[in-house]
């Protein structure tokens, strides 16, 4: 909601940055290699996806 600025002190605004600021990134560990990944997308490192592997690396 708009709110004028003023009215929202600095640690109010900085504990809800703090909160989002987990959510947005959406990393998840890869169940294949462990490393971190974003969520419902192919895993960079190891190239799978719902437990298959979607891209080949040569
Ligand atoms: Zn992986």
């Amino acid at each position: 909601m708009a709110v004028p600025f003023r009215r929202t002190s600095k640690t109010r605004k900085r504990q809800r940055r703090a909160n989002y600021k987990i959510e947005v990134p959406g990393m998840v560990k890869c169940p294949d290699c462990g490393e971190m990944k974003l969520s419902h997308r192919v895993c960079k490192h190891c190239g799978s996806y719902k437990g298959e592997t979607v891209i080949e690396k040569d």
